[in-house]
Formats: structure tokens, C-alpha cells, sequence
């Protein structure tokens, strides 16, 4: 009987997605499943910029069989443990958003409710003493996981920084190893059956054709398949996250070498530090209703640590996403399915999950409409989740300093949101809704760090008799600084495993 199977992808885009995508689909599909092609065009380039992970990132380098000090040693990265935020919740305030858990939960009930029963008592006040991960970054201090059970140590959760080029490179590389095509070249039409619809070729500016029967739109911004050529919409979500700018800069290093990513808020946006080993990568995420494109450079360059490497550069965006992700035999994933300001660095995971996505809804040349709606459903409904996060930042705030901040801090929400908000002030609890990305201790560190004023503190934190909770509160306080004392400092730990 013949098959039905997809015997050939087409992967439009050579950046971050283009590779993960062709990367993971030449390991997971082997060499013989079908014959994977990647189109990229060397004079368009890539953006250039996504530096920043978060820790899921772990969970497709095992997939691929990483090794991971060669992958730090040669993106020239560093490790990450989360976000410093400055001047978000007011001028003069900030905060650590951690990877992983804060504190223990205790007989089923978050960590959270029993230290916000006792958040007025002074000893108990710094929330990010009883984080690893908060309390490591603080002193510049990192180490992967120990096996030790029971061990704090044992539940270090850390991302990395990496040069974005460099990564592409990488995945090129394991993809190629496993069999995948590399076609350079301009993509100038884009070629569709009249009766289905469906993409069949697409003809380079030289005249070469490249066909097949599943495309992959990884064509960034521009969205050449899902966009110019399936028409299909996008959905501008500007009005919950105003910024579409950026300007990005690297700079030479001035001392620091944090293991975590800073975000500050500025006047009409805000900045990214994010440190590697060979410089740091800088940009300014802003809103052009507010601050123009010469102002907005000149707010980066007078905030680096060190002398810049190269001359500012402009990039605009549209916060949103396409209205399908996949359509007929083409799924956008990266910057041509959407895209959410760095904030939380979340896009290079949200390529991650529409791989995922993908391999467990893959088609055959059926391109059966269930599993696709069912794709279509679930990646809106993440990135919705994502968004609502990424909003909270903005909107609970007290900065009334710019008229950028005075509309963030009083626009109308999602609904969602909104909810979230009011059961935090009332009760105190942060909750995590279905499988989304970010669980309640994200939820709580952003509230709690923005200062949202939790009014009360969940009640059943009272099961736990108060004198036993001030023990305990203080035993983990002290496992906390006992294994970040143990830990050595972070540029110690890249020279002696993974310097470039
Ligand atoms: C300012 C900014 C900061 C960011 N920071 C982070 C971060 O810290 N963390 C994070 O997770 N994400 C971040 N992102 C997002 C991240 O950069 C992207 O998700 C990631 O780089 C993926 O981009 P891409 O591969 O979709 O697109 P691109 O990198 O733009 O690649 C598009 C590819 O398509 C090719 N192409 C386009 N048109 C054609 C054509 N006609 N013919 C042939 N080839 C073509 C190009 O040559 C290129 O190879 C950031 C984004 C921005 C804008």
C-alpha cells in the first residue's frame, strides 16, 4: 500500500527557529523518515538578538543529546537563575524573579501562604532568603544541580545567556550531522495548488525551486508562507503590551558577571543587561508613542557597564500572534507565528513548545483538520497565558513618572488577569491556571516583587502552628545560605567547565 507520510519538510528561515525546528525534527524523525530541507537567504540575515532562556531550554538539549559545557564553551554563554527587576513596581524598588521553588512547601500548602503570615516580623521579611537561585545571583554565585537527595542543592533550576548567532550555528550543525539540507538562497514566490491551496514549492531568486509536502515558516518577522502567502491575520495584542521597539547594543564587560538576566524599567519601556562571556548584550524594549528612536539609543548608551561593540540597532515588532499557527500543510513557529517582548524570555521557548506541539500532532498528507485546530487552540491559549504575565509587569505599578507608565498602570486588562490580581490582594494566593508556562511561585515572586499588597495570607498557612513556622522559616533560611555559601562563584564555575 502506498504511504501517506510526509516524505519531505521544507524549514523556510536559518535563525534560532529554522534550526531548533530542523534540529530537533532530523533527531526525533531520523534520517529516513523524510527528507528534510532548511531554506535561508546569508543577505537578509537573521535578527540577531534572543539571548536569553529559560530553564525548559534544558529539556530540548537533552532531546538533542547535548553536551552541555560544549554547548556553553562555544555560544560563548553563561548560566542564568533568573531576572533581576529594577524600578518596576516604583522607582528605587527591586526584586529577583527566581527560577525554581522558593522556600519548601509544607504539607501540601505553598511556601508563600506561611511566609506571608509572617512577612511583617523583620526576621522573616526578604523573601529571597529562602531562594537558592535568588539568594546565588545575589552573590554572583552558580553550579549545576547536585545528585545529593534531599540536598537544596539537588534542585538548582538554571537557563543560560548565549550568543544568538553563535546557537544558530550550533543547531546547524547538529542538524547537518543528521542529515538535514541546506539551501541558501532568496526565496522570491511562493507557489500554491489552485484547488487545495496548500503550498507546493517555493523559487529562489536564481530560479531553483525547493517543493514539498509540510512547510515550516520560520521566515521571522515578515512570515512569508502563513503571512504573505496563506493571508493569514494577526491578531495585535498593543493594547495590553504598548512597547514595539527595540534598540540592542553589546558592550564590553565592566566588572559584574551576574548569573542572571537584569530588566530595568525606564521611562517609556525598559532595558535588558544580559551577560556573556565575551560581552554583554544590551537593548532597550520601548514604545514609540513615548520616546523616539534617537532618544531611546540614547537612554542604552548611557546606561552600559562598558564601552559599546558596535553601532545601536533598530528593530521594530508588533506584540501578537497569527490567528492560526498552522495553516493547511504550513506551521509558523518563531517570529513568523508572533511574538512577546523579552520580558520573561519566553520566545525561544515558545518555539520549543510549537515543536513539541508539532512532532505530537504530526500530520500526514492528510493534513487531517482536527489535530491542527487542536494545535491552533493550544497555541493561542499559551500564548495568552504568557501574555497575561508579561502584562502583570507593566500594570501593577505605582510609577506615575512618564505618561507611558501612567497609561500601562490604568489600561484595561484580560479578564483573566484581572482575576488573578483580586485573589492575590484578597487572599494572598498565586495560582498557576492549567499547564500553563509559569506556576505560582513566578506568579508570587512578580506580585509580591511589584508589591501588589496581598491584604491577607491563605488560610489553611494556619495549620502549622506559628511557632513551628517561624522554626521552619528559619531552618530553610539557614539551608539556603548553608548551600549558597558551598557554591562557587559563577565566573569560577565557567573557567574551570565551559570557558570559551
Ligand atoms: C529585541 C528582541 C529581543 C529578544 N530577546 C529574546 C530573549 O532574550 N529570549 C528569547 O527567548 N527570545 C528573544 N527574542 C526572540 C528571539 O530573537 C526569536 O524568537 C528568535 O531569534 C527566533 O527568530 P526567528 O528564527 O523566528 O527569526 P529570524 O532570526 O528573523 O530568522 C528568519 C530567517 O528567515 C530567513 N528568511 C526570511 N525571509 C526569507 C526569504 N525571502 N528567503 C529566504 N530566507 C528568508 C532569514 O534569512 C533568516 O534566516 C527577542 C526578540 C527581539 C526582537
Amino acid at each position: 500500500m502506498e504511504t501517506n507520510r510526509i516524505q519531505s519538510i521544507v524549514i523556510v528561515g536559518g535563525g534560532t527557529a529554522g534550526w531548533m525546528t530542523a534540529a530537533a525534527l532530523a533527531r526525533i524523525l531520523g534520517p529516513d523518515y523524510a527528507r528534510i530541507t532548511l531554506v535561508e537567504s546569508d543577505e537578509i540575515g537573521t535578527v540577531g538578538v534572543g539571548e536569553a532562556t529559560i530553564p525548559q531550554i534544558n529539556i530540548f538539549n537533552r532531546m538533542l543529546g547535548i553536551d552541555e559545557d560544549d554547548f556553553v564553551r562555544r555560544t560563548k554563554g553563561s548560566f542564568k537563575l533568573g531576572i533581576e527587576f529594577v524600578d518596576w513596581g516604583g522607582i528605587g524598588q527591586r526584586y529577583f524573579h527566581p527560577f525554581g521553588n522558593i522556600g519548601v512547601d509544607m504539607g501540601g500548602v505553598s511556601f508563600h501562604a506561611f511566609w506571608q503570615r509572617l512577612r511583617g516580623e523583620p526576621e522573616f521579611a526578604d523573601v529571597e532568603d529562602y531562594s537558592v537561585m535568588a539568594k546565588a545571583a545575589r552573590h554572583g554565585k552558580f553550579m549545576r544541580p547536585t545528585t545529593a537527595p534531599g540536598s537544596l542543592l539537588s534542585s538548582i533550576a538554571y537557563a543560560f545567556h548565549f550568543d544568538a548567532g553563535l546557537y544558530a550555528l550550533y543547531l546547524r550543525e547538529l542538524a547537518e550531522a543528521n542529515g538535514v539540507r541546506r539551501v541558501e538562497g532568496k526565496i522570491t514566490d511562493v507557489a500554491r495548488n489552485g484547488e487545495t491551496g496548500h503550498i507546493e514549492h517555493v523559487t529562489m531568486a536564481d530560479g531553483r525551486v525547493v517543493g514539498g509536502q509540510l512547510f515550516i515558516d520560520c521566515s521571522g518577522f515578515g512570515g512569508l508562507l502563513i503571512g504573505r502567502a496563506l493571508g493569514v491575520p494577526y491578531v495585535d495584542w498593543s493594547s495590553f503590551l504598548p512597547c514595539n521597539r527595540a534598540v540592542a547594543v553589546p558592550c564590553e564587560h565592566g566588572g559584574e558577571f551576574t548569573p542572571y538576566t537584569r530588566s530595568t524599567a525606564r521611562s517609556a519601556g525598559w532595558q535588558w543587561r544580559i551577560p556573556l562571556q565575551h560581552r554583554i548584550g544590551n537593548g532597550h524594549v520601548y514604545c514609540s508613542d513615548y520616546i523616539s528612536d534617537d532618544e531611546a539609543a540614547a537612554v542604552l548608551l548611557a546606561n552600559l557597564d562598558g564601552k559599546p561593540l558596535a553601532d545601536p540597532r533598530f528593530l521594530k515588532f508588533t506584540t501578537g500572534h497569527r490567528a492560526r499557527f498552522w495553516e493547511k500543510n504550513c506551521v509558523s513557529i518563531g517570529l513568523s507565528a508572533g511574538f512577546m517582548e523579552p520580558l520573561e524570555s519566553t520566545s525561544i521557548w515558545m518555539i520549543q513548545t510549537g515543536i513539541a506541539r508539532l512532532l505530537s500532532n504530526f500530520p500526514d498528507r492528510g493534513f487531517e483538520p482536527a489535530s491542527i485546530e487542536r494545535y491552533n487552540r493550544l497555541m493561542v491559549e499559551e500564548s495568552e497565558l504568557v501574555r497575561d504575565f508579561l502584562v502583570l509587569h507593566y500594570h501593577v505599578t505605582t510609577r506615575d513618572d512618564s505618561d507611558f507608565w501612567n497609561y500601562c498602570r490604568t489600561m484595561p486588562i484580560p479578564d483573566r488577569l484581572a482575576e488573578k490580581i483580586r485573589v492575590f490582594q484578597s487572599s494572598g494566593r498565586a495560582f498557576r491556571e492549567h499547564e500553563e508556562l509559569f506556576n505560582d511561585t513566578s506568579w508570587f515572586a512578580v506580585m509580591e516583587g511589584q508589591r501588589l499588597g496581598a491584604r491577607g495570607f491563605d488560610p489553611v498557612a494556619e495549620l502549622m502552628p506559628i511557632e513551628q513556622t517561624r522554626d521552619r522559616l528559619r531552618q530553610i533560611k539557614a539551608a539556603v545560605t548553608a548551600s549558597v555559601d558551598h557554591m562557587p562563584l559563577h565566573r569560577d564555575y565557567i573557567r574551570e567547565h565551559c570557558a570559551a
